[in-house]
C-alpha cells in the first residue's frame, strides 16, 4: 500500500483494511470491488487488483501462508524485487537486500558512483554485499532506508551526523551533492476528460471503467476522454445525451505520466439503463478514483 503513496494516507486506511481482510483467505474470497472500495484515494489502483490476485494465489498455491523466500514471493502478482526483498527481510528476517531510492542514494554515495540516477543492478548487488554482512537483516535494511530518508538526503545530506562518514567516498571527495545524478522528470501527456454528472430523481449515473489501463475497474460518472479539446455538442453526441449540458467547473489532475484537464458538466435526464444509479448516501461503497471524487465535489459546489 505504501509504494508511491504517502504513509499518512496509508495509515488512515490500514486499520480498516486489516479489519476487513485479516488473512489472505479473507481477501481471496471477497469481491474485487470491496478491495477497490477500500483502496479509494490511495492511487495506482492496479496494486489493489494485484493484492487481491496475490491473496488468491497464496491460498491456492501456498496453502494460505505468505511465502518467505524471494523467488516464491516474486511469483505473486504485483510483487517485484523491492516488495519481495521487503517482505522476506523485514517480515521473515531473510538476508536479502531492499533497494529503494533512499538506499540507492546511500550506496552510490558510499562508492561515489556518479552515473546511475535510479536503482539498478549495480545498487542491488552492492546492497546485497552489505546485507550479507549484517547481523539482523530486518534492522539493517530498515536502518539503511532510514539513513537515506533522514541523514543522507538528496539535497542537503548531514554528513557530520552520519555513522558511515568515515567509509563514504563521496564525502571524502566532497561530491555528495552530485551523487547520484538527478533523474530526468517523466514527460507527461496532456489529456482532456469531460465528465458529465447525470441526475435523475436524486440519483447519479455511474459507469465502470474497463479491466485494463488507468483506474481499471473503478467507477466514474460518464466520462469522455480525448487528446484534444472538444465542444459541448461533441461530448453530448459521443455520450448519447440529448439534454443540454450545463458547465459546472473544471480542474487539473496530475498523475505521474499524465496531466488531465477535467471539465465537469451536469445534466438532468431520464433514467438510462446504460448506467448504475446511486444516491449520494451509497457513494462511499463505490470504488471511485480521487479524480472522480473531485468531479463530484465540483458538481456539489455549483
Ligand atoms: S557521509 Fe554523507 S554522503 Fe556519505 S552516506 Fe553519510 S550522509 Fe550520505
Amino acid at each position: 500500500m505504501s509504494q508511491q503513496t504517502q504513509i499518512e494516507r496509508v495509515a488512515q486506511r490500514w486499520p480498516k483494511m486489516m479489519t476487513e481482510f485479516p488473512t489472505p483467505k479473507s481477501m481471496a474470497i471477497c469481491d474485487e470491488q470491496d478491495v477497490l472500495a477500500l483502496w479509494q484515494g490511495l492511487g495506482y489502483y492496479r496494486r489493489a487488483k494485484y493484492l487481491k490476485q496475490a491473496a488468491e494465489m497464496i491460498v491456492d498455491t501456498f496453502d494460505g501462508e505468505v511465502p518467505y523466500e524471494v523467488d516464491l514471493l516474486l511469483q505473486l502478482p504485483g510483487v517485484g524485487r523491492y516488495t519481495a526483498g521487503a517482505v522476506a527481510s523485514i517480515a521473515f528476517n531473510k538476508r536479502v537486500p531492499i533497494v529503494d531510492g533512499n538506499v540507492h542514494r546511500v550506496v552510490c554515495r558510499l562508492e561515489n558512483k556518479r552515473d546511475t540516477a535510479a536503482p539498478c543492478n549495480w545498487s542491488w548487488e552492492h546492497a546485497t554485499e552489505l546485507v550479507l554482512h549484517s547481523k539482523t537483516p530486518s534492522v539493517f535494511n530498515e536502518g539503511l532506508m532510514e539513513l537515506g530518508a533522514t541523514i543522507c538526503t538528496p539535497k542537503s545530506p548531514s554528513c557530520e551526523l552520519c555513522p558511515l562518514s568515515s567509509e563514504c567516498k563521496a564525502y571524502a571527495e566532497n561530491t555528495q551533492h552530485e551523487v547520484p545524478p538527478p533523474k530526468t522528470a517523466p514527460k507527461r501527456k496532456q489529456l482532456h476528460h469531460y465528465a458529465v454528472v447525470l441526475r435523475c430523481n436524486g440519483k447519479f449515473a455511474f459507469e465502470q471503467r474497463g479491466d485494463q489501463g488507468l483506474w481499471a475497474g473503478m467507477w466514474q460518472v460518464p466520462t469522455l476522454e480525448s487528446t484534444r479539446k472538444l465542444k459541448k455538442a461533441q461530448i453530448a453526441e459521443a455520450l448519447q445525451i440529448e439534454n443540454d449540458l450545463v458547465l459546472a467547473g473544471s480542474f487539473e489532475h496530475t498523475l505521474t505520466h499524465r496531466i488531465i484537464d477535467f471539465t465537469v458538466y451536469t445534466c438532468e435526464v431520464v433514467k438510462d439503463d446504460r448506467f448504475r444509479w446511486h444516491t449520494s448516501d451509497t457513494l462511499d461503497a463505490l470504488p471511485l478514483a480521487s479524480a472522480q471524487r473531485k468531479v463530484l465535489a465540483v458538481h456539489c459546489a455549483t
